[in-house]
């Protein structure tokens, strides 16, 4: 329901007064890869790598990891493309690393905080990654899951520059990193908001139960605020802040992102062409007025009505 907006994608992501937003897209293997390009993604701001290890028993070794990050890198030469490091845990379990035991896997031992245990699996994954990044022209980025504290992030970076890889960045997902970011963009070169988790743990509500679905939105003022924290923090540190959770695929809610700061979403391939139409349907100074706006509403209800509102092409 776009009144009077062109749905084309001509990859440059922007406003209509020509604010650049980076319109990216996420994907897991070589068909999700060949989606982006097909929709005109401008890179990718979020590669699952766990989608390569998901349902095997073992760990998959470094050529046949090499091999894997390499069809998604091959399709994006001189494009940014941002590896994400293994998100094993809760609702991706993976045989290897995975206690079958832990009474709340939602908080329990996933993302990163695998690699305390298992440090040699996040090695050989930085040393495949490393690998696939010499061999191929994509402009290559990583970041870790589930980062809580500067420490984490500190660590983090330090064992991707020992591969080489110099631009190391965390993902926000968890409310603490939201109200450090500051202190973690300090380290890190970068942030990507994962909104899915980050409503997950603001709001504690399950991602997996539906019947928790009105609790589970970006469009919760409380979520919107510690986006807003963590753009405070990236701005701090002259270090952009993306989002690559669901809420950048909602093209309202985009506007808002972009309002609150956020200088690149990332997506399913199939959401590109609706949030660049919508985005280059309002000016800059729009998006922050209805940013403001959402942030202002008692609820997300009433923060989804105000900013759809504002938007004549969705209105
Ligand atoms: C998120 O949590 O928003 C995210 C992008 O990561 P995933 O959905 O893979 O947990
Ligand atoms: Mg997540």
């Amino acid at each position: 329901a776009l009144a009077g907006v062109v749905r084309t994608f001509d990859g440059h992501g922007r406003t209509s007064d020509g604010h650049p937003v980076a319109l990216l897209a996420n994907v897991a293997d070589a068909q999700g890869a060949d989606a982006a390009v097909a929709a005109g993604a401008e890179g990718v701001g979020l590669f699952r790598t766990e989608f390569c290890f998901l349902g095997r028993a073992d760990e998959p070794n470094v050529d046949e990891q090499v091999a894997a990050y390499r069809t998604v890198l091959s399709r994006f030469p001189g494009r940014k493309v941002v590896v994400r490091t293994l998100d094993a845990g809760a609702d991706k379990p993976l045989a290897y690393v995975t206690a079958d035991d832990e009474p709340n896997p939602a908080l329990g031992v996933r993302g990163l905080r695998t690699a305390v245990e298992h440090p040699d699996v996040l090695e050989r994954q930085l040393e495949a990654i490393a690998a696939a990044a010499a061999a191929e022209e994509a402009d290559v980025w990583v970041m870790a899951p589930m980062v809580a504290t500067v420490a984490e992030t500190e660590e983090f970076v330090e064992r991707c520059a020992a591969h080489g890889l110099g631009t190391a960045g965390v993902m926000v997902e968890v409310p603490a990193a939201a109200l450090q970011s500051e202190h973690i963009l300090a380290h890190a070169a970068f942030a990507s908001i994962g909104t899915n988790d980050l409503t997950q743990y603001c709001m504690a509500a399950d991602r997996e139960t539906a019947a928790l679905a009105g609790l589970s939105t970006g469009w919760q003022p409380a979520v919107l605020q510690l986006v807003a924290a963590t753009c405070r923090g990236g701005a701090a540190r002259s270090a952009p802040v993306g989002v690559c959770g669901e809420a950048a695929g909602d093209p309202a809610l985009a506007v808002v992102l972009v309002g609150l700061g956020v200088s690149s979403l990332s997506m399913t391939p199939r959401a590109l062409a609706d949030v660049a139409a919508v985005l280059a349907s309002v000016d800059r100074a729009t998006c922050e007025r209805l940013a403001y706006e959402a942030l202002a509403q008692p609820d997300a209800v009433a923060a989804r009505s105000v900013v759809r509102a504002g938007i004549p092409a969705l209105a």
